[in-house]
């Protein structure tokens, strides 16, 4: 079959992907006159744009990152299916399991539909819409986990070793390192769901988009900022830190501390002893190499593109099944959460 020419109307610009009929770019570093945004996180939501389209969640999530200073200047809401046509170019968005608000952008014209992944996972996520396959004539994804050794174990699995650590060590402080945005908020749902009803102790980094995702209908259950906390207080307790804290000074004044970190990471024994951690716990907001390989097979997509993370890998699977792949290579794209 062949796919209708899509690098006519799509295109990568050094500001990002570029819709050209639509004039808006999809994610772009830096500040442009339309564009759509996937998600909050800060690689993919950039401050100083103009118009933005994108789910009510993800403009929340930028105005509180941003301030009024940095905020898309025009926010206009989309909800996940509500469809808008834009010179000629239909576009709406879908769930994309990664975190609150997370979107895939579809886009139609000229008889050829093209779904822009953003970052996402297969996995249950209690505090966000599942991923919703789209089928597609060219599937633009990320890879942030593109490497066959990476296969996610199972979320519950690594909660019970949390829960285990905290059974054995009950004088000591677990203090786990969590990206602020999503990972913070899943632990805490993950935790409730496996039985853990007591208070989550918050470092002060991560309050504000706790309170957001409570705003936006998540309950996250009783939660107590740590740093003003009593230490002795502290004991048998989780506390959640952004990661650059687990080592350092503020982590050192919890009690008998047990660092974990909670990322798609750990699963690279290198890096969780880098870090320090001493209970490495495996969980991702990305698609695992399992996962990357079966939505691209899901999508029907004749045509692969493969945004950023670990390219190359899968690119070279997808031309062995048939799918004209190529790797985009875009800038700026990995550099918050579980970049490398
Ligand atoms: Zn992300
Ligand atoms: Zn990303």
């Amino acid at each position: 079959m062949k796919t209708p020419s899509v690098e006519n109307w799509l295109q990568v610009r050094p500001e990002g992907l570029y819709v050209v009929p639509a004039d808006l770019y999809i994610d772009p570093q830096r500040p442009v006159e339309r564009a759509v945004v996937t998600h909050g996180h800060a690689d993919h939501a950039r401050p100083g744009q103009e118009r933005v389209l994108a789910t009510a969640e993800t403009l929340a999530i930028m105005r509180h990152r941003m301030g009024a200073e940095g905020a898309p200047r025009a926010p206009q809401a989309l909800r996940y299916g509500e469809a808008l046509e834009i010179d000629g170019v239909r576009l709406r968005l879908a769930p994309a399991g990664h975190v609150l608000g997370s979107a895939q952008v579809v886009l139609e014209h000229g008889g050829c539909r093209v779904v822009v992944s953003g970052d996402y996972k297969r996995r249950r996520d209690p505090t966000c819409a599942p991923f919703e396959v789209v089928p597609c004539d060219v599937f633009i994804t990320e890879a942030t986990f593109g490497l066959p050794v990476f296969q996610h174990p199972a979320d519950r699995d690594e909660m019970a070793k949390l829960l285990h650590s905290l059974q054995v060590f009950p004088e000591s402080a677990h203090v786990v390192g969590c990206y602020a945005l999503g990972k913070c908020q899943r632990l805490i749902m993950m935790l409730r769901e496996a039985g853990w009803d007591g208070p989550i102790w918050l470092h002060g980094a991560q309050i504000g988009l706790c309170d957001l995702y409570r705003a936006h209908g998540v309950a996250l259950g009783e939660l107590r900022p740590a740093t003003v906390a009593d230490r002795e207080s502290l004991r048998g307790g989780i506390v959640l830190a952004p990661p650059s804290a687990i080592q350092d000074r503020w982590a050192r004044r919890l009690p008998d501390p047990v660092v974990c970190m909670a990322s798609g990471w750990m699963q690279v024994r290198q890096r969780a002893k880098q870090r320090g951690v001493q209970l490495p716990l495996i969980v991702s907001d990305h698609a695992d190499w399992p996962e990357l390989q079966r939505t691209v097979i899901e999508t029907g997509c004749a045509q692969l593109w493969v945004t950023h993370g670990q390219e190359e890998p899968l690119v070279h699977w997808a031309r062995g099944q048939g799918i004209d792949a190529r790797a985009l290579y875009l800038l700026g794209l990995g550099e918050e959460e579980e970049a490398a």
